[in-house]
């Protein structure tokens, strides 16, 4: 290792030790696609709002990433820690990235892999896991996110089909998705619905004016009377433990992932601050300017053991989901403070589309909400802490 200027802060803590070679590599080739397919394009991206999601699909559908940790069925069937690091390497490039890689695998594919027939899971996962096709997951409604037991979205059984009604809500990959599953209450509890698009009473309107995650596409989905036939059932889901437990998968990917932009961040802002001078000297060679940077680093690389150390537990099948809650917590809210911390060293340059930042920051605002809001974690780890649940 040599500790003279690392080319990112990580190297310093020598995590790479900790990563067997194969992943190295997997984890060098996403850097190579975001660096050569993303970065060059991100910013405006971003301030259009736009995203190529479909042609970005399809290209991360070749490179592996989709579903790369579940097994047969065309996924790649990689370490938990693999999948974690390649989240690392989108979120680096942009939130939005990693968030189309997350739904796709962890929320619409897992939910497919691990509760659907092998009907469904032989007509929709191998093209998921190529790019062909695109997921959605639909739990959060308009009135009812961090409490998804209250949902309002039916499905009523009609001789043989089911009939769904009511609207989703924040749904990424929405308008976008060729199937959405979809969570809703029957008389036998919460089941799980794969809804093609173009089903007739079936829309995906764009939600549009959004300051966060503006490389992303996030949808209402409209259930008006959708007809759909018996098989459209995930079997094997029963209860809200099914559209859970896919949660608990992607907030997996989120504990690696937001510490992909924070350390995007503070390489932008290194990079900055020694060639930015300031009263005849680089920024970088201040006191004040040192103290940000290495308590920030030290969060980093805090932040990143974690995550390998909850990675190996997951490939050892011996991880808690509620100790996911402390990682998730932990990265995003460190991850939010580095990107708001690195804003102030770049001034007003970081304000601008120029540099990662400010972008960064924004992101993180909706990672910090999604996948469980870091108040719904910080009251998963008082439960542990006290045996007493203080959600209601
Ligand atoms: C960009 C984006 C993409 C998303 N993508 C998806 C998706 O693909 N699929 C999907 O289903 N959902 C998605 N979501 C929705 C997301 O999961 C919800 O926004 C989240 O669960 C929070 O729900 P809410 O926004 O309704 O906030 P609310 O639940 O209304 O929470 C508001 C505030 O109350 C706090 N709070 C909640 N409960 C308690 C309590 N017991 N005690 C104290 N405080 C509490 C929350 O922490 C928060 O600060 C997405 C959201 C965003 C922003």
């Amino acid at each position: 290792m040599t500790l003279t200027v690392p080319a990112s802060t990580l190297d310093y803590f020598g995590i790479d030790s900790l990563i067997d070679e194969d992943t190295r590599h997997l984890q060098a080739a996403v850097r190579a696609f975001v660096d050569r397919r993303v970065r060059p394009h991100i910013a405006t991206w971003y301030e259009d709002g736009q995203l190529p999601a479909r042609e970005l699909a399809r290209e991360l559908g070749e490179l592996g990433v989709l579903g790369m940790h579940l097994t047969g069925y065309g996924c790649a069937g990689t370490s938990a820690t693999a999948y974690g690091l390649a989240c690392y390497e989108l979120e680096a490039g942009d939130s939005g990235l990693r968030s189309l890689v997350s739904v796709q695998g962890s929320l619409a594919m897992y939910a497919i892999w691990r509760f659907g027939s092998e009907e469904q899971k032989q007509q929709w996962l191998p093209r998921m896991a190529a790019g062909e096709a695109i997921g959605c997951f639909g739990l959060t409604e308009p009135d009812f996110g961090s409490d998804p037991s209250g949902m309002r979205t039916r499905a009523r059984r009609d001789g043989g089909d089911w009939v769904l009604d009511g609207t989703k809500m924040w749904i990424t990959n929405g308008s976008i998705a060729d199937v959405a599953v979809v969570w809703a209450r029957t008389d036998e509890g919460v089941r799980g619905f794969l809804v093609p698009a173009g089903t007739p009473g079936f829309t995906a309107p764009e939600i549009t004016r959004k300051q966060s995650l503006r490389a992303s596409v996030t949808s209402e989905l409209v259930l008006d009377g959708v007809r759909l036939p018996a098989e459209a059932m995930l079997p094997e889901a029963a209860g809200l433990s099914g559209p859970l437990s896919c949660l608990n998968e992607a907030r997996f990917g989120i504990v690696f992932g937001a510490l992909g932009a924070a350390q995007d961040c503070l390489q932008a802002t290194i990079e900055y601050a020694r060639t930015r001078q300031i009263f005849d000297r680089p920024l970088a060679a201040y006191q004040a300017t040192q103290l940000k940077l290495a308590d920030m680093s030290l969060e980093l690389g805090k932040g990143m053991l974690l995550a390998m150390h909850l990675g190996v537990a997951k490939d050892a099948g011996t991880l808690d989901h509620r100790q996911v809650s402390l990682g998730k917590l932990n990265s995003v809210r460190e991850a939010i403070a580095i990107a708001r911390e690195c804003r102030t060293i770049l001034g007003a340059a970081g304000i601008t589309l120029d540099y990662p930042v400010i972008r960064h920051a924004a992101n993180l605002e909706s990672v910090l909400t999604y996948e469980g809001t870091s108040e719904v974690h910080q009251l998963i780890i008082g439960q542990v802490l006290t045996g007493h649940s203080a959600f209601r």
